[in-house]
């Protein structure tokens, strides 16, 4: 399943230090609705993507291109990248983890350049990232699994958000917790008229 949310604006009222509920609703879709929701990163439309002009993709590792105890990309992940760099994308990893070894280990797996302990969701580290590899991030895919990490970085530097709601990967006791909270938020902020 794949769907695109659009985040429509409501007009400010008379004072502005007073927010009603629809602003209220439009703040927290800018800042925690993702552009895509899919249940498998190969249910990103790629080449939509690539006709509008999207030339660069940054992937949250843990519990987006694998499980937090697994040692190894899943091959069909692997194949999905390889995929995704013949069509002509430059791809990253972008990771909280902490453990270098882990983050360096998948990003040579993957043949692509990539960062640990990126702070997320601060912003700073991944503007640094971008300046760094010369990355354009607003002609830029951003994927993760979390709403209060990635897909709130990736809004925040006006990247294409995508969310990867799967349950393929075992959670740990606070992420279940996390994603529970996750599931709140986005039932609260996601467009009525959304399918
Ligand atoms: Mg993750």
């Amino acid at each position: 399943m794949s769907t695109k949310a659009s985040k429509k604006r409501t007009k400010k009222g008379s004072s502005p230090w007073l927010l009603n509920m629809p602003q209220i609703i439009d703040c927290l879709q800018e800042l925690f609705l993702p552009d895509e929701i899919v249940e498998e990163l190969e249910l990103i439309d790629i080449d939509e993507l690539l006709l509008d002009g999207f030339s660069t993709i940054i992937l949250d590792l843990d519990n987006t291109l694998l499980g937090t105890y697994e040692r190894n990309i899943p091959l069909e992940n692997i194949h999905w990248i390889q995929q995704l760099k013949s069509l002509g994308f430059r791809v990253f990893v972008f990771s909280n983890n902490s453990d270098k070894r882990r983050v360096q280990k998948m990003c040579i797996q993957l043949k692509v350049y990539g960062t640990f302990f990126s702070m997320k969701p601060l912003p700073f580290s991944l503007k640094e990232f971008a300046k760094i590899h010369k990355i354009n991030l607003k002609k830029t895919i951003y994927v993760g699994d979390q709403i209060l990490t990635d897909v709130f970085v990736g809004n925040w530097v006006k990247a294409y958000s995508v969310l990867v709601l799967s349950d393929k990967y075992p959670l740990t006791f606070i992420k279940t917790i996390q994603k529970d909270i996750e599931k709140k938020l986005l039932s609260f902020i996601a467009p009525k008229d959304a399918n």
